[in-house]
């Protein structure tokens, strides 16, 4: 693997995926951009290769199909000129939760969180092999935030948080690097698509400021990279706040106040 391994990044003809492709390529980086719309993919490319004079290859495929996923794992796993895995298509559903079509919810879960699962899944035997390689998950400042009401994307956020964590528990150690960006509002289309009312749209970071903040936490190798907190003492206490309650998780006998005469 060089120095500049190719990128692979999924949900690229839009918003924050675009831009990663777009910095990526600025870098030196080949890249394998993926999503359904072919179109703007072979837009992309065509503007890359020539702004940047990197390869790219597109595969149109559908995160939410089978068929589709098998080939872009297909693709991590067999090509060793990959070493970056950029898990960034997503999607969110507006609505309440009692109201939201079970279809949508469907699709949402497969491809926040199967997908960013299977991919992940299908490079890191490479990458641990390699004893190198890096996946960028992004996930979600809601993922923290319950109280946001966006509570099924929410919980997939929180399912990549989680993922990235443990992997860079499991495969850090192995020289894979696993990052989990966790944007907040940023002015891309997932608010139109979802269906979100414009008036209510909350003030948005510009996609490219959101991006650029991303690449710094990863050049740091920050294994969580929350670009729009200020205070990153705060993220730092909620974990050590965390970890604090490890040792009661050993305990053999209740507490106290679950003793039925309590
Ligand atoms: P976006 O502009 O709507 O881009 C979403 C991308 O995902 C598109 O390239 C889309 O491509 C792709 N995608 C959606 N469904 C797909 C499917 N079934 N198969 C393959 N690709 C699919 O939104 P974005 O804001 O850039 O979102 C990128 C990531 O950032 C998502 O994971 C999102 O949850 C996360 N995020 C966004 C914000 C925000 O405020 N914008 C905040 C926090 C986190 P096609 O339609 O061509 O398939």
């Amino acid at each position: 693997m060089s120095d500049h391994p190719a990128v692979l990044i999924t949900g690229a003809s839009s918003g924050i995926g675009a831009t990663y492709a777009d910095r990526f390529a600025r870098r030196g980086h080949d890249l394998v951009i993926v999503a359904r719309d072919k179109a703007r993919l072979d837009a992309l490319a065509e503007r890359l290769r020539g702004e940047a004079g990197v390869a790219v290859d597109v595969i149109q495929a559908d995160l939410t199909n089978n068929a589709d996923l098998e080939v872009v794992e297909a693709r991590l796993r067999d090509d060793a000129r990959i070493g970056v895995l950029v898990n960034n298509a997503g999607l969110s559903v507006a609505g309440r939760f009692d109201r939201q079509a079970a279809s949508d919810i469907a699709r949402l879960v497969a491809v926040n969180t199967t997908a960013v699962l299977r991919l992940a899944h299908a490079v890191s035997p490479r990458f641990v092999e390699a004893g190198r390689g890096a996946i960028i998950n992004v996930g979600s400042a809601v993922s923290l935030v319950p109280e946001f009401g966006q509570t099924v994307y929410g919980a997939t956020k929180a399912f990549v948080l989680y993922l990235s964590q443990g992997l860079a528990f499991e495969l850090g150690p192995k020289g894979v690097y696993v990052q989990a960006v966790l944007p907040a509002a940023t002015g891309t289309e997932i608010w139109s698509r979802a269906g979100a009312d414009p008036s209510q749209l909350p003030p948005m970071m510009e996609v490219g400021e959101m991006v650029d903040a991303a690449l710094v936490g990863f050049d740091r190798r920050e294994p969580v990279t929350i670009p729009p907190l200020h205070d990153a003492g705060q993220w730092d206490a909620f974990q050590a706040a965390r970890l604090v309650m490890l040792p009661g998780f050993g305990q053999v006998t209740a507490a106290p106040r679950y003793k039925a005469d309590a």
